[in-house]
């Protein structure tokens, strides 16, 4: 196990494809392709071939005594001025697992993803490669998109040798392979681990999400002439809603299975300063691992909205933005990852994933769990982000160790 490897190839990567801003590996881009290239250069030093899937999925395959697989894999995409273990950290810790089965047959099948698009970040569109691969992509959805220059995901596609129009079969070449545990390593993009003093965090599953938008409609009325029992403003009754929603989120959070509720959008009408508000329009992104919690929160959040509507005398009215469950990962590959956690660190604190990543499309479709990274001040997506050396370094082991159980009770099975 060679953890400090894994750190000096992640630098040599960051060297290659960054600037003083930070990480440039936009997909389907030229400083992409150069990290796949780099990628291919070190898959290539072990002798073991690359295959390109029909989405832009880059897998590698080192065969065992059983075909019966265990995956793992990340991104090697980053947005604009991104950080430099968003993504990478995974692909390159799973390269650190090949390298130490390399030239000798382990008793399951090991085979590294880098999925292909993780981001969005240039066409809108998250989770790309591995939508695609789980057959949960819908092309319609996607064929329109376009980059901010005007370009085409089409075309960008096609540039990289990728029909839009055979993506799908990505999922036809998943299925031909006999995946028993998908294992991914990724840095947790958030303030938990480090608000505990821990390196490393077992992934209990991707939260499920409810976005809503909830309009308030009351009276546009003068400031100064109508007397505060008589008004109906819109956004007191928005605000006391939102403020409701915040004690929803305190309520249903347990140590271990914190759940979030954000209003991150306030539109006012007439937005005038002498004007009572008429239209009050908020957004609402809940988030929570138990589809019971989930759909509590989003019960006592409608409540919330129409009590507030009859406090102020006006109308409420929700319009459903996107949902998504909760993906929980597998409970027996959640349990090899605390022991190899333990093992590495001597506890194993476990959280829910905020984020979505490439994890939860592969949730239908085989065991998965995730090992999270703590992040330094809780940054990613930018230059700052950062995980203490000596952490990266324990997470690095921790994940390897991981892998060998998941080999061996992929083997046993
Ligand atoms: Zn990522």
């Amino acid at each position: 196990m060679n953890a400090q490897r894994v750190i000096a190839d992640l630098r040599e990567l960051a060297a290659r494809t960054s600037t003083p801003d930070g990480a440039q590996r936009l997909a389907w881009g030229p400083v992409w392709r150069d990290a796949r290239d780099w990628f291919k250069g070190k898959v290539d030093a072990l002798g073991l071939p690359i295959r390109t899937d029909s989405a832009g999925n880059n897998w590698v395959t080192l065969p065992g005594n059983s075909p019966k697989t265990v995956i793992v894999g990340s991104h090697l995409d980053s947005v604009p001025n991104g950080g430099w273990l968003d993504g990478c950290l995974g692909v390159v810790a799973g390269l650190e697992a090949l390298r130490m089965h390399a030239g000798s047959t382990p008793p399951a099948t090991l085979t590294l993803v880098d999925w292909a698009d993780e981001e969005g970040a240039r066409f809108g569109r998250s989770l790309l490669g591995s939508a695609a691969a789980a057959g949960s992509l819908k092309i319609e959805e996607v064929r329109e998109l376009k980059d901010r220059q005007g370009t085409r995901l089409v075309d960008a596609l096609a540039e990289n040798g990728v029909s839009l129009d055979r993506m799908l079969d990505a999922h036809r070449e998943l299925e031909t392979i006999p995946a028993r545990a998908y294992l991914e390593l990724h840095i947790e993009q958030g303030p938990v681990l480090e608000s505990m003093n821990k390196s490393t965090g077992v992934v209990l599953g991707t939260f499920g999400v409810e976005r809503h938008m909830i309009r308030f409609i009351g009276q546009a009325a003068h400031s100064g002439s109508t007397p505060i029992p008589m008004r109906r403003d819109a956004f007191l009754a928005a605000a006391q809603t939102a403020l409701a929603c915040r004690d929803i989120a305190t309520r249903h959070s347990t140590p271990g299975a914190g759940v979030v509720c954000t209003v991150g959008i306030v539109n006012v009408e007439p937005k005038i300063v002498t004007a009572v508000p008429g239209v009050c329009e908020i957004s609402l992104d809940q988030r929570a691992l138990d589809p019971s919690v989930l759909a509590a929160m989003l019960r006592e959040a409608r409540d919330a909205s129409a009590q507030a509507a009859r406090d102020n005398n006006v109308k409420v009215e929700w319009r459903d933005l996107w949902r998504i469950d909760p993906r929980p990962f597998d409970p027996a590959l959640v349990r090899l990852c605390e022991e190899a956690v333990r093992e590495e660190t001597g506890e194993a604190p476990r959280l829910p994933s905020g984020p979505l990543h490439d994890a939860a499309e592969m949730v239908p479709h085989m065991p998965v769990v995730m090992m999270f990274a703590c992040s330094s001040n809780g940054l990613s997506h930018c230059k700052e982000e950062d995980t203490p050396e000596k952490y990266l370094e324990t997470t690095i082991r921790a994940y390897l160790r991981l892998v060998q159980k998941a080999i061996a009770h992929v083997a046993a099975q």
